[in-house]
């Protein structure tokens, strides 16, 4: 379902990633750890190209981008579609209803019309559980709701793999479990998923894989159970004492 290869990014004379590689399968979710600066947000953002990799490639799905070639617009819109992303800050639209939250790239990129945009948003509601609050604003919303919202908002365009960049670490604890519920339901239901998390009980019991990041490169990975409780790794070892 994705592939990378030999990916690098570096910012000036700062090498972030160096040579990244991995393969994740359809329906797999893979849990990525690593400590600040390892290079786990860049990856994910170079995933769905809103960060343009130096070089290597990048395949999701039918999708296959070589960088450094051009990247065609057309391949841009294509791989945003199919790989959805979450961020920390859920960056809804203040001034629009969640429910127009949800319609409106259903309308503009998927030239679904209004009625059908408007059903389907209603559904994926009731999926996060916010069906009641279609036409509140954003701001009047917990931050755990905001974030169901997005992550309802981001299934709207259908895709293919979704992409989490710390979803739950913008919010309290309790707040983040309605959101790692939905996830956990997500994972259920067959998605393709890439979670940079530090929540090391989600990444137990919901991902297939962990991987560890550090200094822009996977230094570890495998059964999660493994990886968690008897990594092989001395740097793996002190990430996980240190945040656990
Ligand atoms: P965190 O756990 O803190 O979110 P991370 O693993 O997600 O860390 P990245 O955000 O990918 O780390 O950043 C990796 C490195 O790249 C950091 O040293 C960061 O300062 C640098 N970096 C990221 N984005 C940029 C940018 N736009 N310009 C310059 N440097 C950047
Ligand atoms: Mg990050």
């Amino acid at each position: 379902m994705i592939s990378v290869a030999n990916l690098k990014k570096s910012y000036g004379d700062h090498t972030v990633l160096d040579g990244v590689s991995i393969e994740i399968q359809r329906g797999e979710v893979v849990a990525m750890i690593g400590p600040s600066g390892a290079g786990k947000s860049t990856l994910l953002r170079c995933l769905n190209l809103l960060e343009r990799p130096d070089s290597g490639r990048i395949t999701i799905g039918d999708t296959v981008v070589d960088l450094p070639a051009k990247i065609p617009v057309r391949t841009l819109e294509t791989l945003r579609k199919t790989a959805g992303m979450v961020f920390q800050s859920f960056n809804l639209f203040p001034h629009l209803s969640v429910l127009r939250n949800v319609s409106l790239a259903q309308e503009y990129v998927l030239g679904r019309d209004a009625k059908a945009a408007h059903q389907r948003s209603m559904e994926l509601l009731e999926r996060v559980g916010l069906a009641d609050k279609a036409g509140s604003y954003p701001a009047r919303l917990s931050g755990g709701q905001q974030q169901r919202i997005a992550i309802a908002r981001a299934l709207a365009m259908e895709p293919e793999v979704m992409l989490f960049d710390e979803p739950t670490s913008a919010l309290d604890p309790e707040l983040g479990l309605d959101v790692l519920a939905v996830m956990r339901e997500l994972a259920a239901s067959g998605m393709t998923m890439v979670v940079v998390t530090h929540e090391i009980h989600f990444a137990q019991d919901v991902s297939d894989r962990v991987v560890m990041m550090a200094d822009g490169g996977i230094i570890e990975q495998g059964d999660p159970a493994q990886v968690l409780s008897s990594p092989a790794n001395p740097r793996t070892q002190r990430f996980l004492k240190a945040v656990i």
